[in-house]
Parts: C-alpha cells; sequence; structure tokens
C-alpha cells in the first residue's frame, strides 16, 4: 500500500484546511493541479466544495457511486457532489433542517452540470418512495425545457445558461420528493435580438428550425434555415451542430409532454418562437418625408400577423408611429427608421422575454405538489451567474456582480453565524476572526436615496433630458468619495489610461470592474411603446395575450425600473436563502478552450480570486480547523491507543480524551466541545493520521 505521505504528494489533499501554507495562493494553485492531474475534480474547503470541470466525462456519477455516498457520513467518503447532496438531503429529512445548496462560478465552470446532479442524486436515492416517479420525471424534464429557451452557445460555453435560477425541491414527510417550485432571474433578452460573432442565439430557434417538420414549418410559415433570419444569421457551426440541435428538439417535445404541455399550447408556444424570427426580418424604407415605412405586403409583417392572429395594418402601425397622450391630446407621430429597428427589436425582445417567464409560470403549475398538507419541507438550489469581469462590462455586468455581492454577504452572514452557533452549541470560547465584510459595497449599490441604484432610477425617472452621461455627472458628484467607487475623475493616471470618460469604477469584493455607462438608461428603463403592448394584449396568441394584458393593467402606474426588479426579487431571494442550512459548492473552469486535462494557471489564479477562496480558507483556519463527533473521531482512530483498541467502553469523549493523551496533543491544540473534538491544527490530524495509516 502506498504510504500516506507519497499517496498526499501525489493526489494533494482532500481539504485545503489540511495545506501547510494555506496563505499561499501557490500551493493552493499546486494543490488543485494535482488533483486535476489525477482526474479528481473535488476537494473541500471545511464544508465548502471546490469544483474544477473536468470537460470530459468521468465515471464518477455510476449507480455505485451513487451508492457509496448514500451509505456514508459527509466525511468518510472523499470530497464529491454526492457527498453535498447527501448532506443536505440527511439534514432535511432526519434532523428537519430546511436547504439550500449555493453554487457559484464562473460561465462555463460547471455550476449547471453540479445542480444536474444534485437533482439526478436526489432522484437516485429517494428510488425505493413510491408515487414519486412522475414528480421527479417533471424535475428532471425542466431543466432541457428551460435549457432550449434559455441556454445559448456563447465563446465561454456552449451551454450557457444565460439567467440565473434558484429552485426549490419539496418533499414529503417520507422524504420523497413532491413537486417543485422555480424562480427565474434577468434573462439576458438582448440577446435576441444580437449576439456577438461565433456565438449564437437561444438553443429553440436552431432546435426548430433543425427539428422541426415540413408541417410544422409550414405552419409557422418557416425555412429550414436559419441563414434565412436576421437574428439566427452569422453562425459558423459545423453540419454536426443541425443533427445535434434536431436531436435537441425530439427531446424538447419530450419534456413537453411529460410537464403536460399538450399540442395546442406547444403551437402557440413555437407560434411564439418563429414570430420572433419573422419579427427579425422585417424592413423598414425611409418614405417621401424621412419617416419610416414597412413595403405593402412585406412577407414578414403578414406572417408575425398572422401567427399572432393581430391586425396586420394595425401591426405595421405601432411600428413606425406612436401615439403620445399629452394633456388632452392624443397626438400621433410617425417614427423615423431607426426609431422604428428599436421598436421592432423591443418588441421580439418583450415577447421572448414575457414568454420565458410564462413558460417557468407553466412549469411551476406542473411541479406544484398535489398534496400540499402532505408537504413537509424543501431543498433549494441555486445555480447562478458568478462575478463577471469582461474587457468591456455594461449594465448587465452590473446587476450580475451586484448579484454576487448580495450573495457574499449572505455567505458571510451565514458563515459566521453557523460558526458562533457551532461554538456556543459546543460550549468553546468563541474566538473572533478578521476579514473583509462587503456590506459597504452592498450599500453604495442599494442604499436608500443616495446608492446607485436610487441614482439610476431616478436619472430615469427625470422628465426631460436625462442621458448616460448626465447619470455617470450625478453618481461621481454623489459617490466620488466613497473608498469603493472611483470616477474617471478621481482615477490615478495609469487607470485613467485604461478609463474612458463614459465610465466608472467599483471597486468589488473580488477586484476592480470599470462600467461602461452607455445604455444604462435604455436597458433600465426597458420601455415598449404603449401602443404595441395594447396591440399584444389583442392577440389571439393566448400566451401572449395574458403576457401582455398583465402589462397593461398595470400601465397607469409607471412599471418599475428594470434594476429595482431585480433588487427587489434578489432581496426576496436573499430571505428564503437565509431562512436555509446553505451548502456551497464553487466551480472553477480550468482553460478557455474547453479541452479536458489543461489546467491554465492564469484562469485558474484569477477564479481563486474572484471565488474569494484564499479568504475563505483563511477564515476557516483562524479557528479550530478541524472537527469531527467523538463518536467519529473515536471509530476511526480507536487503533491508536491499547486502552480504545479494539473498543472502548464508556462515553466516546472519555474514550477521545484517552486517544489524546496517548497522542500527546499540546493544550493548545485542540478543545474539547460537547459533542465534539476541534483540533486548531491540520499538523495535529495529519500526524495522527499518518500513525493509523501506519497501523
Ligand atoms: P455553467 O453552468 O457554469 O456555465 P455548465 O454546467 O453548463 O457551466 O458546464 C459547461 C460544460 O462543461 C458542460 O456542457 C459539460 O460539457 C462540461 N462539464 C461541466 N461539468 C462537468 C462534469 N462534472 N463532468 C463532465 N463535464 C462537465
Ligand atoms: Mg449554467
Amino acid at each position: 500500500m502506498e504510504h500516506a505521505l507519497q499517496h498526499r504528494e501525489r493526489v494533494g489533499v482532500q481539504d485545503f484546511i489540511l495545506l501547510e501554507d494555506y496563505r499561499s495562493e501557490a500551493a493552493f494553485i499546486d494543490n488543485l493541479r494535482k488533483r486535476f492531474r489525477e482526474n479528481i475534480i473535488y476537494t473541500y474547503i471545511g464544508n465548502v466544495l471546490i469544483s474544477v470541470n473536468p470537460y470530459k466525462n468521468l465515471p464518477i456519477y455510476t449507480e455505485e457511486k451513487i451508492q457509496q455516498y448514500y451509505k456514508k457520513a459527509f466525511f468518510e467518503a472523499p470530497p464529491h457532489v454526492f457527498a453535498i447532496a447527501d448532506n443536505a438531503y440527511r439534514s432535511l429529512v432526519y434532523e428537519h433542517r430546511e436547504q439550500c445548496i449555493l453554487i457559484s462560478g464562473e460561465s462555463g465552470s460547471g455550476k449547471t452540470e453540479a445542480s444536474k446532479k444534485i437533482l439526478e442524486y436526489i432522484a437516485a436515492r429517494t428510488n425505493h418512495l413510491q408515487n414519486v416517479e412522475t414528480v421527479k420525471d417533471k424535475l428532471l424534464q425542466s431543466n432541457p425545457l428551460l435549457e432550449a429557451f434559455g441556454n445559448a452557445k456563447t465563446h465561454r460555453n456552449d451551454n450557457s445558461s444565460r439567467f440565473g435560477k434558484y429552485m426549490d425541491i419539496q418533499f414529503n414527510y417520507e422524504g420523497g420528493p413532491e413537486g417543485g417550485h422555480i424562480l427565474n432571474y434577468l434573462l439576458e433578452k438582448s440577446r435576441v435580438v444580437s449576439h456577438m460573432d461565433g456565438e449564437r442565439n437561444f438553443h429553440i430557434f436552431y432546435q426548430l428550425l433543425a427539428g422541426g417538420d415540413a408541417a410544422l414549418m409550414s405552419r409557422l410559415r418557416l425555412q429550414n434555415r436559419p441563414d434565412a433570419y436576421k437574428y439566427t444569421t452569422d453562425i459558423t457551426s459545423p453540419v454536426s451542430q443541425k443533427n445535434h440541435d434536431a436531436e435537441q428538439f425530439r427531446i424538447v417535445q419530450e419534456a413537453m409532454k411529460v410537464i403536460e404541455i399538450g399540442e395546442a399550447e406547444q403551437g402557440e408556444i413555437f407560434a411564439i418562437v418563429a414570430t420572433v424570427l419573422h419579427l427579425g426580418n422585417i424592413k423598414f424604407v425611409k418614405n417621401n418625408e424621412g419617416y419610416a415605412e414597412i413595403l405593402n405586403h412585406d412577407p414578414n409583417t403578414e406572417n408575425v400577423a398572422e401567427l399572432l392572429k393581430v391586425d396586420a395594418t394595425k401591426l405595421r402601425e405601432v411600428l413606425t408611429s406612436r401615439t403620445i397622450e399629452a394633456s388632452h391630446d392624443v397626438v400621433n407621430t410617425p417614427l423615423d427608421v431607426e426609431q422604428s429597428q428599436y421598436a421592432r427589436d423591443a418588441l421580439a425582445k418583450a415577447i421572448y422575454g414575457k414568454h420565458f417567464n410564462w413558460l417557468v409560470a407553466r412549469l411551476n403549475a406542473s411541479l406544484e405538489p398535489k398534496d400540499k398538507i402532505a408537504m413537509s419541507s424543501v431543498i433549494g438550489i441555486l445555480d447562478i451567474y458568478g462575478f463577471e469581469i469582461f474587457p468591456k462590462n455594461s449594465f448587465e455586468q452590473f446587476c450580475i456582480n451586484f448579484c454576487n455581492e448580495k450573495l457574499q454577504q449572505l455567505f458571510i452572514q451565514l458563515t459566521l453565524k453557523s460558526e458562533q452557533e457551532e461554538y456556543l452549541r459546543e460550549g468553546i470560547t468563541w474566538e473572533p476572526v478578521e476579514y473583509f465584510n462587503n456590506i459597504i459595497i452592498c450599500d453604495l449599490i442599494e442604499a436608500k436615496h443616495k446608492g446607485i441604484i436610487a441614482i439610476l432610477d431616478d436619472e430615469c425617472l427625470r422628465p426631460g433630458d436625462a442621458t448616460d452621461s448626465s447619470l455617470l455627472e450625478r453618481l461621481t458628484q454623489h459617490l466620488d468619495q466613497h473608498p469603493h467607487y472611483k470616477s474617471h475623475r478621481k482615477a490615478d493616471t495609469r487607470t485613467q489610461k485604461i478609463m474612458g470618460r463614459d465610465e466608472f469604477c467599483l471597486k468589488h469584493y473580488a477586484g476592480e470592474v470599470t462600467y461602461n455607462v452607455n445604455t444604462f438608461l435604455e436597458k433600465n428603463n426597458d420601455l415598449l411603446f404603449r401602443d404595441i403592448q395594447t396591440l399584444m394584449a389583442s392577440s389571439g396568441n393566448s400566451i401572449v395575450a395574458n403576457c401582455f394584458k398583465e402589462y397593461n393593467l398595470l400601465s397607469k402606474k409607471r412599471p418599475e425600473t428594470a434594476i429595482t426588479q431585480f433588487k427587489n426579487s434578489l432581496n426576496d431571494l436573499i430571505k428564503i436563502l437565509s431562512s436555509k442550512e446553505p451548502s456551497y459548492i464553487r466551480c472553477i473552469k480550468p482553460n478557455d478552450a474547453k479541452m479536458p486535462m489543461q489546467f491554465d494557471e492564469k484562469l485558474i489564479s484569477h477564479q481563486v480570486k474572484y471565488l474569494g477562496l484564499m479568504e475563505n480558507l483563511r477564515v476557516r483556519r483562524a479557528g479550530f480547523a478541524y472537527r469531527r463527533t467523538y463518536e467519529a473521531f473515536l471509530e476511526r482512530y480507536k487503533c491508536l491507543s491499547a486502552e480504545t483498541w479494539p473498543n472502548f467502553h464508556g462515553p466516546p469523549r472519555d474514550g477521545v480524551q484517552k486517544l489524546v493523551e496517548a497522542m500527546k496533543y499540546e493544550r493548545e491544540e485542540y478543545r474539547m466541545g460537547n459533542s465534539k473534538i476541534f483540533i486548531r491544527f491540520p499538523k495535529t490530524l495529519f500526524e495522527t493520521e499518518d500513525a493509523y495509516q501506519v497501523k
């Protein structure tokens, strides 16, 4: 048998807490590398799971693996996403504590795969339970459906989720899954009308075009070619992609069946997808008066009108003019070509975005537990975009990074809270730990009246001449003194060169990000002309009518801005999460090429920083790094003392006391709590473990 030391040299340590030099990022990354090379993608920092995307299928999700985690306690089996899932499930069923699993990491790091594995594990773990098959099917099938409509190919990830997702799995008293509920956040609607070269629009467009049969295509008035449509052109995808898309389309149709979305509803859904494609092809020409005009009998407009069952003349009207109510007058003003294009794209985005929300609501209706009384408790899974720093950062990155600040704040609160509670429970003196509290950044962004969001909304509401640059001016005027805000003015000469006049910089907990303020107002307003809304509310497609009706009822009141809606839903989410016991999975992407076995050190070092892993480890190590129940500790190490071997008769605590004496632990090295031993230095444990291995 390989000696413990050699083994550690080869595969590293399975918990970063055991690293000798825990302050060194190099040592941290070295440990990751060793394990990655050995195809070991999981490592712990205490109870936080670090996962490195292997970009290849490893035989670690088999039925036997599931069994292995099913039967063991958390620390007895090697780190694994199944261990996290199992631990959450056990705590829920046997200790009745509601759970949530928070998965973070940058795009392509493996978050969504991890969330699917958790779902699969729970589905397998509850196999013996009756009457749960349909619920499990629906839970599992909700994924392909959401991914078809909410995921897209990006440079970072071929199957990138373009929305945030929180899913509750609801269990009954027997521990069987009874239903589920999904909350979705910030779909990247702009992708409907444009995407970067080499990326794609949402999967469903290509899937429909590749997989729809002739009858469906003719009903939707579509040709089987993505390059025929402006919103889906400029793709350089291989032919194999088309087969894949067609195959996925069948999976989507299958999923719809499981979710009980019938033929009629499917028809309306695909009509909406087709509508968006036709909308994109509508062209405007300049008429004699310089305004926009759509050619008579333009087939695209006719197709949209036909599919949405709205009047074609009206449709042309609302795309090329708008009515403005000025005191008592209603004035109809024509739009120019650019404004019309804006209106067209805004409509495409609105239809798709609202339809996506509708789809989530529809899924929720299908996932709702049949028997609410029997429902007991939930495990929530959060799969949400990680911190983003791009060469150019806009409103979307601002929202996403704000979300990450809030989640970091939650992490700090919950970790410290649970640490303090455990020390209290165990009767051990609490030793405060120095750490960076990012509440100051959260406040900078969301404080009432004087935070960035408040100022942004103020500018959006200000009648008259508010522009992106007036917004920037006001931000700087109010916030320039803030230690985490940097304006172009204040930036030192070095950063000034990189920072443009239309940019501001925030010092996030994960690093500095420079935001370009252009389009902030427009994206935050997210306006759709009233005439268009009214027309859509009259649509003969019941989904579209429903989506826009709601909007219209509220139309006297100004709809909330995009960022305020997001802030409110985020705060609701934080409330939900704070009421639960959290587990964390931090995902790391090993390279940008989506390749197996490539370990890009620079890229990984960035993520270790953005994920706050070194800080996480430091805090974990500051107190007692290692802790085990007396039973577990005694069971493992009882062979190390003649007094405890082969069996110790008496309270486990006394047995552990005997072990500690036999191992000659120093007073400084450990504490005896009410139910657990706390060990301060991993070295102590190493020696114990080595002694055990030698025995
Ligand atoms: P994210 O949700 O973080 O953007 P995904 O979960 O979609 O990333 O992962 C991106 C891709 O990486 C997946 O499509 C898959 O090919 C690969 N991948 C991720 N996790 C694993 C894993 N555990 N095993 C094998 N491949 C994985
Ligand atoms: Mg994802």
